[in-house]
């Protein structure tokens, strides 16, 4: 929807956006123009309006899942449950996921699905019926499946939906032996993974981490080396916002200065507690009047405007747009929601020496993740289950070996990390660091060594278009 700014018109409509996005990129790279388009439009779309009776009532529900690119199967991407989802931002949100997934080398092409509904307006009852009854139309229509097209939780899902869709495709098909995989962000107790809840949070706590390991890059920005003591605002406290607020406050030692929800922003220029705040939240049903805030206002915007290093957007897409970007006062933009930066604000960011990291690389730790819970699910086996013994067995010999040979007992802290054997979670977080880390390194080495490239989304994008350039040449066209 075009945005009437003083006397310029902002396009807000998403698919647009990622849309130009993609084409500043193309423009940039030498691949055959038709491959590019190709790779660009939307495979298909799956529309349905369907009814579920609630109560003594027939109530309607639209939905959607969107099949962005099919260089890879099977297809993942998030199921938005939001009053204000649109055919276009399903479009949108798919498109990302296959950049996303290229960018951090998760072999899937890129999908989204969603429901126009405010689950708060429903009980969890309702909730059950409309997602079974949503799934029971994606199967009929082979939206579904662990090799087909696989779900994952966004906006208004969470492991509670999961569940439901994979009880529904179970019941579809019973006796399948890989029906498990059909869905991931299940409950750790219905074959999840653990460390999926948090996956997101914590990926753009691991990607921010390592833009900070590049001094020159932060020197650039204004700021002093080092995430310590830096002051972070977070826009929503939801699965995403919480979890990097969380991990940020927790391990890094930031300042969470700002934190904001649906209803409004808390502040505390000395940082807020983030484990009371999220206790006060559940216990209250909302941030505001947090007794360990120094403000608080019922603007949801407010967040982002307050003096900070690291904005973090993590809640819904045009957040930051021509409206606001001159009050923006961070160093630095995490993109932890999809599209919260407008490409007309953007530009103004980059004017003035902001770093942006973009979406399709600082949210993917969600779907690297489900990744990982998708094979585990294929595997019908915890990871680590077979090894970690085997791992502390050695551990312990070689403590053993060392205090013998040297006449000293080895320090409790190097005896623990010599006998942990790796657990599942290890593991995950070990995949998921390692999977952020190289994709910030491929994504800044183009940024810094190929000539005119704007912005570290751009040379995400082409790292991503390559990618799936390379794999729609070499699997050809049928027939
Ligand atoms: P969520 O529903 O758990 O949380 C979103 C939060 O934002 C909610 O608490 C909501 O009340 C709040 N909110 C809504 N409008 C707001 C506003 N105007 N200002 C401040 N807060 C507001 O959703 P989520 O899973 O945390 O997703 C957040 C963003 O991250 C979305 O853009 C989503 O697409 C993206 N994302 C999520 C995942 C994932 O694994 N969940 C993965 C990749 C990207």
């Amino acid at each position: 929807m075009p945005k009437k700014v003083g006397k310029v018109t902002e396009d807000l409509n998403l698919q647009n956006i990622v849309a130009a996005q993609f084409d500043e990129a193309a423009a940039l790279i030498k691949q055959p123009r038709g491959l590019l388009e190709q790779i660009k439009k939307c495979d298909n779309v799956f529309q349905v309006n369907f009814p579920v009776k609630l109560g003594r009532k027939l109530h309607y529900f639209s939905g959607w899942r969107a099949e962005h690119s099919h260089h890879r199967k099977p297809l993942k991407g998030g199921t938005r449950f939001n009053p204000m989802v649109t055919q276009d931002e399903i479009m949108a949100l798919a498109a990302l996921m296959t950049y996303k997934c290229a960018v951090v080398d998760v072999p899937f092409g890129g999908s989204k699905g969603g429901i126009a509904i405010n689950p708060k307006d429903f009980s969890e009852d309702e909730l059950e019926k409309i997602t079974r009854r949503y799934t029971a139309e994606l199967i009929q229509k082979n939206f579904l499946g662990p090799g087909v097209n696989v779900p994952a939780p966004d906006i208004g899902t969470g492991e509670r939906e999961m569940a439901w869709i994979y009880s529904t495709y179970d019941a579809f098909y019973p006796g399948g032996i890989d029906n498990l995989a059909c869905v991931t962000g299940k409950p750790v107790t219905q074959g999840g993974i653990r460390g999926r809840r948090e996956a997101t949070g914590r990926g753009v706590q691991f990607g921010i981490r390592q833009v900070f390991r590049h001094l020159e890059d932060i020197k650039a920005t204004g700021l002093e080396p080092g995430l310590a003591g830096k002051r972070v605002a977070v826009q929503g406290f939801g699965n995403v916002g919480y979890h990097c607020a969380q991990f940020l406050w927790e391990q890094d030692d930031c300042k969470i200065v700002a934190v904001a929800e649906h209803d409004g922003t808390v502040w505390n220029p000395a940082g807020l507690n983030i484990a009371e705040l999220g206790r006060h939240r559940k216990n209250r049903g909302t941030i505001l009047e947090f007794p360990g805030a120094t403000g608080s206002v019922k603007n949801a915007k407010a967040v982002l405007t307050v003096d900070c290093d690291i904005l973090i957007p993590a809640a819904l897409e045009n957040q930051i747009t021509l409206s606001n970007v001159s009050e923006i006062r961070a160093r630095i933009v995490a993109e932890a929601a999809n599209g919260p930066v407008t490409p007309a604000a953007e530009r103004e960011l980059l004017k003035r020496g902001v770093l942006l990291i973009p979406d399709i690389f600082m949210n993917a730790g969600g779907v690297t993740v489900s990744y990982f819970e998708w094979i585990k699910s294929l595997a019908h086996i915890r990871y680590g289950r077979l090894e970690r013994r085997l791992e502390e067995l050695r551990g312990e010999s070689l403590v053993l070996h060392l205090e013998r040979s040297s006449g000293q007992p080895v320090s409790p802290e190097v005896r623990t990390i010599l006998q942990h054997g790796a657990s599942e979670i290890d593991l995950v977080n070990s995949g998921l660091e390692g999977t952020m880390a190289n994709a910030y390194e491929e994504i800044r080495n183009v940024f810094k060594r190929r000539k005119r490239i704007p912005s570290l989304r751009t040379a995400a994008y082409i790292v991503a278009i390559e990618k799936i350039a390379m794999s729609y040449r070499e699997l050809g066209i049928f027939p």
